[in-house]
Protein backbone atom coordinates (compact mmCIF):
# COMPACT_ATOMS: atom_id res chain seq x y z
CA UNK A 1 0.00 0.00 0.00
CA UNK A 2 1.64 3.31 -1.03
CA UNK A 3 2.62 5.27 2.00
CA UNK A 4 3.93 8.57 -0.52
CA UNK A 5 2.53 12.24 0.38
CA UNK A 6 1.76 11.43 3.53
CA UNK A 7 3.80 13.89 5.03
CA UNK A 8 2.59 16.85 7.65
CA UNK A 9 4.36 19.60 8.11
CA UNK A 10 5.75 19.62 11.49
CA UNK A 11 3.42 21.76 13.67
CA UNK A 12 5.22 24.45 16.39
CA UNK A 13 4.70 23.97 19.86
CA UNK A 14 2.94 27.24 20.74
CA UNK A 15 0.39 26.16 17.71
CA UNK A 16 -3.26 26.53 18.92
CA UNK A 17 -5.02 23.37 19.26
CA UNK A 18 -7.04 23.73 16.54
CA UNK A 19 -4.63 24.08 13.66
CA UNK A 20 -3.42 20.51 14.73
CA UNK A 21 -6.48 19.07 14.37
CA UNK A 22 -7.33 20.75 11.06
CA UNK A 23 -3.78 18.72 10.06
CA UNK A 24 -4.63 15.83 11.74
CA UNK A 25 -8.06 15.60 10.05
CA UNK A 26 -6.48 16.39 6.49
CA UNK A 27 -3.57 14.17 6.79
CA UNK A 28 -6.46 11.42 7.93
CA UNK A 29 -8.51 11.87 4.95
CA UNK A 30 -5.23 10.85 2.98
CA UNK A 31 -3.83 7.99 5.31
CA UNK A 32 -6.40 6.53 7.20
CA UNK A 33 -7.13 3.21 5.49
CA UNK A 34 -8.32 0.01 7.43
CA UNK A 35 -7.29 -2.30 4.80
CA UNK A 36 -3.86 -1.24 6.02
CA UNK A 37 -1.72 -3.84 7.49
CA UNK A 38 -1.37 -3.03 10.85
CA UNK A 39 2.19 -2.74 11.42
CA UNK A 40 2.44 -0.19 8.33
CA UNK A 41 -0.56 1.90 9.97
CA UNK A 42 1.56 2.06 13.22
CA UNK A 43 4.51 2.84 11.26
CA UNK A 44 3.24 5.92 9.36
CA UNK A 45 1.57 7.36 12.89
CA UNK A 46 4.74 6.73 14.29
CA UNK A 47 6.83 8.64 11.46
CA UNK A 48 4.42 11.29 11.14
CA UNK A 49 4.25 12.23 15.45
CA UNK A 50 0.45 11.89 15.34
CA UNK A 51 1.09 8.26 17.32
CA UNK A 52 2.39 10.27 20.41
CA UNK A 53 2.41 13.90 19.52
CA UNK A 54 3.53 14.94 23.24
CA UNK A 55 6.92 13.14 22.56
CA UNK A 56 9.46 15.01 20.77
CA UNK A 57 9.78 15.94 16.89
CA UNK A 58 12.85 13.68 16.40
CA UNK A 59 11.76 10.89 18.34
CA UNK A 60 8.00 10.34 16.50
CA UNK A 61 5.84 12.98 17.96
CA UNK A 62 5.38 16.56 17.29
CA UNK A 63 6.24 18.13 20.48
CA UNK A 64 3.25 19.26 21.02
CA UNK A 65 1.85 20.27 24.42
CA UNK A 66 -0.01 17.78 26.44
CA UNK A 67 -3.02 19.29 26.24
CA UNK A 68 -2.92 19.22 22.35
CA UNK A 69 -1.89 15.83 22.02
CA UNK A 70 -4.57 14.54 24.32
CA UNK A 71 -7.08 16.27 21.63
CA UNK A 72 -5.40 15.00 18.95
CA UNK A 73 -5.72 11.67 20.54
CA UNK A 74 -9.09 12.02 21.14
CA UNK A 75 -10.13 13.45 17.38
CA UNK A 76 -8.49 9.86 15.96
CA UNK A 77 -11.20 8.17 18.13
CA UNK A 78 -13.81 10.64 16.72
CA UNK A 79 -12.53 9.87 13.25
CA UNK A 80 -12.67 6.21 13.77
CA UNK A 81 -8.98 5.69 13.07
CA UNK A 82 -6.94 3.03 15.31
CA UNK A 83 -4.56 4.67 17.85
CA UNK A 84 -0.78 4.13 18.14
CA UNK A 85 0.25 0.53 20.10
CA UNK A 86 -0.72 0.62 24.39
CA UNK A 87 1.72 -1.10 26.35
CA UNK A 88 4.76 -0.81 28.60
CA UNK A 89 6.54 0.29 25.91
CA UNK A 90 4.84 3.61 25.18
CA UNK A 91 3.98 4.01 28.50
CA UNK A 92 6.64 3.65 30.44
CA UNK A 93 10.07 2.29 28.65
CA UNK A 94 9.65 5.51 25.94
CA UNK A 95 9.30 8.41 28.54
CA UNK A 96 11.99 7.07 30.26
CA UNK A 97 14.03 6.87 27.68
CA UNK A 98 13.35 9.97 26.22
CA UNK A 99 14.93 11.50 29.66
CA UNK A 100 17.86 9.25 30.70
CA UNK A 101 18.18 7.89 27.27
CA UNK A 102 21.81 8.29 25.31
CA UNK A 103 21.44 9.17 21.56
CA UNK A 104 22.32 5.90 20.30
CA UNK A 105 19.79 4.06 22.81
CA UNK A 106 17.29 6.08 21.51
CA UNK A 107 17.99 5.30 18.10
CA UNK A 108 18.04 1.57 18.87
CA UNK A 109 14.79 1.35 21.00
CA UNK A 110 12.52 4.12 19.72
CA UNK A 111 11.90 2.88 16.47
CA UNK A 112 10.80 -0.39 18.02
CA UNK A 113 8.43 1.06 20.44
CA UNK A 114 7.11 4.10 18.64
CA UNK A 115 5.76 1.20 15.58
CA UNK A 116 4.87 -1.12 18.16
CA UNK A 117 7.63 -4.34 16.91
CA UNK A 118 8.82 -4.34 19.93
CA UNK A 119 6.85 -5.64 23.64
CA UNK A 120 7.95 -4.44 26.99
CA UNK A 121 7.56 -5.33 30.12
CA UNK A 122 8.97 -3.98 33.74
CA UNK A 123 11.18 -6.23 36.07
CA UNK A 124 11.19 -4.17 39.52
CA UNK A 125 9.20 -5.96 42.34
CA UNK A 126 10.39 -8.58 44.13
CA UNK A 127 8.90 -11.41 46.37
CA UNK A 128 10.42 -8.83 49.27
CA UNK A 129 10.61 -6.25 47.67
CA UNK A 130 7.25 -4.45 46.42
CA UNK A 131 6.19 -0.91 48.21
CA UNK A 132 10.58 -1.32 49.59
CA UNK A 133 10.87 -1.28 46.23
CA UNK A 134 14.74 0.13 47.26
CA UNK A 135 15.87 -3.16 49.20
CA UNK A 136 15.43 -4.98 45.49
CA UNK A 137 17.98 -8.02 45.71
CA UNK A 138 18.50 -8.88 42.01
CA UNK A 139 21.99 -8.39 41.50
CA UNK A 140 23.83 -7.53 38.27
CA UNK A 141 27.76 -7.71 38.46
CA UNK A 142 29.88 -6.68 36.01
CA UNK A 143 32.04 -9.22 33.61
CA UNK A 144 33.90 -7.58 31.15
CA UNK A 145 31.56 -5.10 28.76
CA UNK A 146 28.50 -6.98 30.07
CA UNK A 147 26.70 -7.42 33.51
CA UNK A 148 25.45 -10.70 34.60
CA UNK A 149 22.25 -10.60 36.17
CA UNK A 150 20.47 -13.10 39.00
CA UNK A 151 18.04 -12.83 41.07
CA UNK A 152 13.57 -13.12 41.02
CA UNK A 153 11.04 -10.75 39.77
CA UNK A 154 7.03 -10.65 39.92
CA UNK A 155 4.05 -9.30 39.12
CA UNK A 156 5.78 -8.50 35.55
CA UNK A 157 2.44 -7.53 33.60
CA UNK A 158 3.18 -9.43 29.93
CA UNK A 159 6.69 -10.70 30.66
CA UNK A 160 5.58 -13.74 29.06
CA UNK A 161 4.77 -11.60 25.63
CA UNK A 162 7.89 -9.10 25.98
CA UNK A 163 11.29 -8.45 23.68
CA UNK A 164 12.88 -6.38 26.17
CA UNK A 165 12.08 -4.67 29.59
CA UNK A 166 13.21 -1.93 31.85
CA UNK A 167 14.72 -3.81 35.19
CA UNK A 168 16.33 -2.17 38.30
CA UNK A 169 19.53 -4.49 39.34
CA UNK A 170 21.86 -3.91 42.40
CA UNK A 171 25.19 -3.28 40.51
CA UNK A 172 27.05 -2.36 44.58
CA UNK A 173 25.87 -3.73 47.40
CA UNK A 174 28.53 -1.79 50.00
CA UNK A 175 26.20 1.40 48.88
CA UNK A 176 22.58 2.18 50.71
CA UNK A 177 19.74 0.98 49.31
CA UNK A 178 18.68 3.71 47.17
CA UNK A 179 21.95 4.47 45.80
CA UNK A 180 23.96 0.97 44.41
CA UNK A 181 20.76 0.43 42.49
CA UNK A 182 21.36 0.21 38.21
CA UNK A 183 18.79 0.42 35.73
CA UNK A 184 18.90 -1.50 32.42
CA UNK A 185 17.38 -2.12 28.74
CA UNK A 186 17.00 -5.33 29.20
CA UNK A 187 17.12 -8.48 26.40
CA UNK A 188 13.97 -10.91 27.46
CA UNK A 189 14.71 -13.16 24.93
CA UNK A 190 18.00 -15.04 26.01
CA UNK A 191 19.14 -17.77 27.86
CA UNK A 192 18.33 -17.28 31.84
CA UNK A 193 15.44 -15.44 31.57
CA UNK A 194 11.78 -17.88 32.65
CA UNK A 195 8.59 -16.57 33.02
CA UNK A 196 6.04 -18.62 34.62
CA UNK A 197 2.48 -16.68 34.52
CA UNK A 198 0.75 -16.40 37.80
CA UNK A 199 -3.60 -17.14 37.46
CA UNK A 200 -5.20 -14.02 38.67
CA UNK A 201 -9.40 -13.91 40.92
CA UNK A 202 -10.33 -12.32 37.42
CA UNK A 203 -9.47 -16.14 35.78
CA UNK A 204 -6.82 -14.39 33.84
CA UNK A 205 -3.01 -14.52 33.56
CA UNK A 206 -1.60 -10.93 32.88
CA UNK A 207 1.12 -11.24 35.34
CA UNK A 208 4.19 -13.75 35.72
CA UNK A 209 7.37 -14.55 37.73
CA UNK A 210 10.65 -13.78 36.07
CA UNK A 211 13.38 -15.96 37.24
CA UNK A 212 17.29 -14.60 36.01
CA UNK A 213 19.95 -17.02 36.19
CA UNK A 214 23.06 -15.48 35.00
CA UNK A 215 21.08 -13.57 31.88
CA UNK A 216 23.26 -11.02 30.18
CA UNK A 217 22.71 -7.57 29.64
CA UNK A 218 26.08 -5.00 27.96
CA UNK A 219 26.91 -2.02 29.93
CA UNK A 220 26.02 -0.13 26.58
CA UNK A 221 22.22 -0.80 27.84
CA UNK A 222 22.18 1.71 31.09
CA UNK A 223 20.05 4.04 31.38
CA UNK A 224 21.79 6.89 33.49
CA UNK A 225 25.25 6.03 34.85
CA UNK A 226 25.90 2.85 37.12
CA UNK A 227 24.29 3.49 40.81
CA UNK A 228 21.74 6.20 39.53
CA UNK A 229 19.00 3.76 38.98
CA UNK A 230 16.68 4.77 41.65
CA UNK A 231 16.71 8.03 40.16
CA UNK A 232 15.87 6.84 36.59
CA UNK A 233 12.82 4.70 38.16
CA UNK A 234 11.43 7.81 39.60
CA UNK A 235 10.94 9.00 36.07
CA UNK A 236 8.93 5.51 35.15
CA UNK A 237 6.67 5.87 38.42
CA UNK A 238 5.70 9.33 37.83
CA UNK A 239 4.30 8.06 34.54
CA UNK A 240 3.29 4.62 35.90
CA UNK A 241 0.92 7.12 38.19
CA UNK A 242 0.12 9.55 35.55
CA UNK A 243 -3.52 8.51 34.89
CA UNK A 244 -2.94 11.32 31.86
CA UNK A 245 -0.44 9.38 30.14
CA UNK A 246 -1.68 9.09 26.69
CA UNK A 247 0.22 5.60 26.05
CA UNK A 248 -1.76 4.44 29.54
CA UNK A 249 -5.19 3.63 28.35
CA UNK A 250 -7.54 3.94 24.92
CA UNK A 251 -4.40 3.67 22.43
CA UNK A 252 -4.51 1.32 19.87
CA UNK A 253 -4.99 -2.17 20.84
CA UNK A 254 -4.61 -4.19 23.60
CA UNK A 255 -2.36 -3.36 26.80
CA UNK A 256 -0.62 -6.88 26.91
CA UNK A 257 -0.16 -9.04 24.14
CA UNK A 258 1.70 -9.27 20.91
CA UNK A 259 -0.80 -8.12 18.03
CA UNK A 260 -0.16 -9.33 14.25
CA UNK A 261 1.02 -6.47 12.56
CA UNK A 262 0.50 -8.37 9.32
CA UNK A 263 -3.35 -8.50 9.81
CA UNK A 264 -5.30 -5.38 8.05
CA UNK A 265 -6.47 -2.48 10.68
CA UNK A 266 -9.93 -3.48 10.83
CA UNK A 267 -10.12 -7.20 11.47
CA UNK A 268 -7.39 -6.25 14.71
CA UNK A 269 -10.25 -3.76 15.31
CA UNK A 270 -13.17 -5.73 14.61
CA UNK A 271 -14.29 -6.75 18.65
CA UNK A 272 -14.01 -10.74 18.58
CA UNK A 273 -17.21 -12.28 19.17
CA UNK A 274 -15.30 -14.97 22.19
CA UNK A 275 -13.27 -12.31 23.48
CA UNK A 276 -13.85 -11.49 26.86
CA UNK A 277 -12.13 -8.15 27.95
CA UNK A 278 -10.72 -9.19 31.64
CA UNK A 279 -10.21 -6.01 34.30
CA UNK A 280 -7.39 -4.95 33.36
CA UNK A 281 -7.96 -4.25 29.74
CA UNK A 282 -11.01 -2.93 30.75
CA UNK A 283 -9.39 -0.50 33.49
CA UNK A 284 -6.96 0.43 30.96
CA UNK A 285 -9.14 1.22 28.04
CA UNK A 286 -11.07 3.73 30.00
CA UNK A 287 -13.84 1.16 29.18
CA UNK A 288 -15.65 1.87 32.11
CA UNK A 289 -16.06 5.49 31.55
CA UNK A 290 -20.14 5.81 31.25
CA UNK A 291 -21.27 2.57 32.06
CA UNK A 292 -22.75 3.48 35.45
CA UNK A 293 -24.99 6.30 34.04
CA UNK A 294 -26.00 4.00 31.10
CA UNK A 295 -26.95 1.34 33.63
CA UNK A 296 -28.86 4.01 36.02
CA UNK A 297 -30.58 4.56 32.08
CA UNK A 298 -31.14 1.00 31.53
CA UNK A 299 -32.34 -0.35 35.14
CA UNK A 300 -34.52 3.06 35.46
CA UNK A 301 -32.77 4.70 38.12
CA UNK A 302 -32.03 8.00 36.55
CA UNK A 303 -35.01 9.45 38.42
CA UNK A 304 -33.99 8.07 41.95
CA UNK A 305 -31.90 11.61 43.65
CA UNK A 306 -29.45 9.35 45.55
CA UNK A 307 -28.74 7.08 42.27
CA UNK A 308 -28.28 10.63 39.88
CA UNK A 309 -26.07 11.82 42.62
CA UNK A 310 -23.66 9.24 42.91
CA UNK A 311 -23.25 9.20 39.41
CA UNK A 312 -22.68 12.59 38.88
CA UNK A 313 -19.88 12.06 41.52
CA UNK A 314 -18.55 9.85 39.32
CA UNK A 315 -18.34 11.94 36.46
CA UNK A 316 -16.90 14.75 38.83
CA UNK A 317 -14.51 12.87 40.34
CA UNK A 318 -12.84 11.98 36.66
CA UNK A 319 -12.96 15.34 35.39
CA UNK A 320 -10.87 16.11 38.73
CA UNK A 321 -8.45 12.91 37.64
CA UNK A 322 -7.68 14.79 34.40
CA UNK A 323 -7.71 17.96 35.79
CA UNK A 324 -5.13 17.02 38.23
CA UNK A 325 -3.32 15.59 35.66
CA UNK A 326 -2.63 18.23 33.46
CA UNK A 327 -1.40 20.70 36.41
CA UNK A 328 1.20 17.71 37.14
CA UNK A 329 2.37 18.40 33.90
CA UNK A 330 2.04 22.15 33.63
CA UNK A 331 4.69 22.00 36.59
CA UNK A 332 7.27 19.64 34.73
CA UNK A 333 6.52 21.37 31.50
CA UNK A 334 8.01 24.70 33.93
CA UNK A 335 11.28 23.01 35.13
CA UNK A 336 9.64 21.83 38.36
CA UNK A 337 10.33 18.16 39.40
CA UNK A 338 7.57 16.23 39.31
CA UNK A 339 5.15 16.80 42.65
CA UNK A 340 2.62 15.16 44.39
CA UNK A 341 -0.36 15.14 41.70
CA UNK A 342 1.06 11.55 40.36
CA UNK A 343 0.77 10.12 44.01
CA UNK A 344 -3.22 12.15 44.15
CA UNK A 345 -4.33 11.43 41.06
CA UNK A 346 -3.10 7.55 41.75
CA UNK A 347 -4.95 7.47 44.61
CA UNK A 348 -7.97 9.21 43.48
CA UNK A 349 -8.03 7.11 40.33
CA UNK A 350 -8.17 3.67 42.93
CA UNK A 351 -10.98 5.42 45.20
CA UNK A 352 -13.13 5.92 41.69
CA UNK A 353 -12.68 2.36 40.38
CA UNK A 354 -14.18 1.45 44.28
CA UNK A 355 -16.94 3.79 43.87
CA UNK A 356 -17.65 2.84 40.24
CA UNK A 357 -17.66 -0.81 41.11
CA UNK A 358 -20.19 -0.49 44.21
CA UNK A 359 -22.29 2.19 42.26
CA UNK A 360 -22.92 -0.14 39.59
CA UNK A 361 -23.25 -3.00 41.22
CA UNK A 362 -25.90 -1.46 43.33
CA UNK A 363 -27.86 -0.12 40.62
CA UNK A 364 -27.87 -3.92 38.81
CA UNK A 365 -29.15 -5.17 42.16
CA UNK A 366 -29.56 -8.89 42.05
CA UNK A 367 -28.88 -8.85 38.49
CA UNK A 368 -25.00 -8.08 40.23
CA UNK A 369 -24.51 -11.78 41.20
CA UNK A 370 -24.62 -12.71 37.35
CA UNK A 371 -21.21 -13.25 35.50
CA UNK A 372 -19.86 -13.30 31.66
CA UNK A 373 -22.64 -13.32 29.34
CA UNK A 374 -25.31 -13.74 31.77
CA UNK A 375 -24.78 -10.17 33.63
CA UNK A 376 -25.75 -7.52 31.58
CA UNK A 377 -23.22 -5.94 29.40
CA UNK A 378 -21.61 -9.44 29.30
CA UNK A 379 -20.43 -9.09 32.70
CA UNK A 380 -17.92 -5.94 32.26
CA UNK A 381 -19.06 -4.52 35.67
CA UNK A 382 -17.98 -7.76 37.21
CA UNK A 383 -15.10 -8.39 35.60
CA UNK A 384 -13.57 -5.04 36.38
CA UNK A 385 -15.20 -5.52 40.07
CA UNK A 386 -12.56 -8.19 40.32
CA UNK A 387 -9.86 -6.51 38.67
CA UNK A 388 -10.12 -3.14 40.97
CA UNK A 389 -8.62 -4.12 44.07
CA UNK A 390 -5.53 -4.66 41.82
CA UNK A 391 -5.32 -0.63 41.23
CA UNK A 392 -5.32 0.22 44.48
CA UNK A 393 -1.64 -1.49 44.42
CA UNK A 394 -0.72 -1.12 41.39
CA UNK A 395 2.52 1.52 41.34
CA UNK A 396 2.78 1.73 44.53
CA UNK A 397 -0.06 1.23 46.94
CA UNK A 398 -2.69 3.65 48.24
CA UNK A 399 -0.83 3.71 51.87
CA UNK A 400 2.60 4.42 49.85
CA UNK A 401 0.74 6.87 48.38
CA UNK A 402 -1.01 8.93 51.53
CA UNK A 403 3.06 8.50 52.93
CA UNK A 404 4.11 10.19 49.80
CA UNK A 405 1.24 13.75 50.04
CA UNK A 406 1.89 13.51 53.91
CA UNK A 407 5.35 13.99 53.59
CA UNK A 408 5.23 16.61 49.97
CA UNK A 409 2.15 17.65 49.90
CA UNK A 410 1.35 17.97 53.96
CA UNK A 411 5.00 18.73 55.07
CA UNK A 412 4.61 15.74 57.82
CA UNK A 413 8.11 14.01 58.98
CA UNK A 414 9.24 11.86 57.07
CA UNK A 415 8.13 8.11 57.44
CA UNK A 416 11.22 5.88 59.86
CA UNK A 417 13.27 3.85 57.57
CA UNK A 418 16.15 2.30 59.60
CA UNK A 419 17.63 0.29 56.36
CA UNK A 420 17.78 4.03 54.63
CA UNK A 421 21.43 4.77 55.16
CA UNK A 422 22.91 1.38 55.70
CA UNK A 423 25.10 -0.57 53.40
CA UNK A 424 22.47 -2.68 51.52
CA UNK A 425 24.45 -5.61 52.34
CA UNK A 426 23.91 -5.44 55.89
CA UNK A 427 19.91 -4.81 55.35
CA UNK A 428 17.93 -7.30 56.86
CA UNK A 429 14.34 -6.41 54.96
CA UNK A 430 13.48 -7.17 51.49
CA UNK A 431 14.39 -9.98 49.40
CA UNK A 432 17.57 -10.45 51.55
CA UNK A 433 16.30 -12.30 54.71
CA UNK A 434 18.89 -13.76 56.10
CA UNK A 435 19.84 -14.36 60.07
C1 LIG B 1 -2.13 -4.77 38.33
C2 LIG B 1 -0.70 -4.80 38.78
C3 LIG B 1 0.30 -4.74 37.83
C4 LIG B 1 1.63 -4.78 38.25
N1 LIG B 1 2.59 -4.77 37.28
C5 LIG B 1 3.89 -4.82 37.65
C6 LIG B 1 4.91 -4.86 36.64
O1 LIG B 1 4.64 -4.90 35.43
N2 LIG B 1 6.18 -4.90 37.04
C7 LIG B 1 6.54 -4.89 38.36
O2 LIG B 1 7.75 -4.89 38.63
N3 LIG B 1 5.60 -4.90 39.34
C8 LIG B 1 4.28 -4.86 39.02
N4 LIG B 1 3.31 -4.89 39.99
C9 LIG B 1 3.71 -5.00 41.40
C10 LIG B 1 3.46 -3.75 42.23
O3 LIG B 1 4.38 -2.74 41.90
C11 LIG B 1 3.55 -4.15 43.70
O4 LIG B 1 2.51 -5.08 43.95
C12 LIG B 1 3.41 -2.98 44.62
O5 LIG B 1 4.54 -2.14 44.55
C13 LIG B 1 3.20 -3.41 46.10
O6 LIG B 1 4.18 -4.27 46.50
P1 LIG B 1 3.84 -5.69 47.18
O7 LIG B 1 2.81 -6.37 46.34
O8 LIG B 1 5.14 -6.39 47.41
O9 LIG B 1 3.14 -5.33 48.56
P2 LIG B 1 3.87 -4.92 49.92
O10 LIG B 1 4.85 -3.85 49.66
O11 LIG B 1 4.37 -6.17 50.57
O12 LIG B 1 2.66 -4.32 50.74
C14 LIG B 1 1.74 -5.14 51.48
C15 LIG B 1 0.81 -4.21 52.26
O13 LIG B 1 1.58 -3.44 53.21
C16 LIG B 1 1.36 -2.05 53.01
N5 LIG B 1 2.61 -1.31 53.23
C17 LIG B 1 3.84 -1.65 52.77
N6 LIG B 1 4.75 -0.70 53.14
C18 LIG B 1 4.05 0.25 53.80
C19 LIG B 1 4.42 1.49 54.40
N7 LIG B 1 5.68 1.91 54.38
N8 LIG B 1 3.44 2.22 55.00
C20 LIG B 1 2.15 1.80 55.02
N9 LIG B 1 1.74 0.63 54.47
C21 LIG B 1 2.67 -0.14 53.87
C22 LIG B 1 0.93 -1.92 51.56
O14 LIG B 1 0.17 -0.73 51.35
C23 LIG B 1 0.09 -3.19 51.37
O15 LIG B 1 -1.21 -2.98 51.84
C24 LIG B 1 1.98 -4.86 39.63
C25 LIG B 1 0.96 -4.94 40.58
C26 LIG B 1 -0.37 -4.93 40.17
C27 LIG B 1 -1.43 -5.03 41.22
Amino acid sequence: MATDNLTTSSVSSDDPSGEVLRQLDAWLDIAWDPQRPLGEWWSLLADEGWGFPSWPVEWFGRGLPSSTARRARIELVHRGALGPPAGIAPFLAAPTLLAHGTDEQLRRFMPGIAKGTDVWCQLFSEPGSGSDLASLATRAELDGDEYVVTGQKVWNTGAQFADWAILMARTDIDQPKHKGISYFAFDMRQPGVEVRPLKEMTGGATFNEVFLTEARVPVANLLGAPGEGWRVAMTTLSHERDNENPAGGGGGGTFIGRPDLSMPVADFMRPDPDHRPDGFEIAMSGGMGELPAKLAREFGRLDDAVTRQQVADLWAHRQLIRLNGQRGKARVKQGQPPGAESSTGKLMSSDLGRKMREVGLAIEGAHGQLMDTDAPHDGLLQAYGLFQPAMSIAGGTDEVQRSIIGERVLGLPKEPDVSRDVAWRDVKVGTQKRD
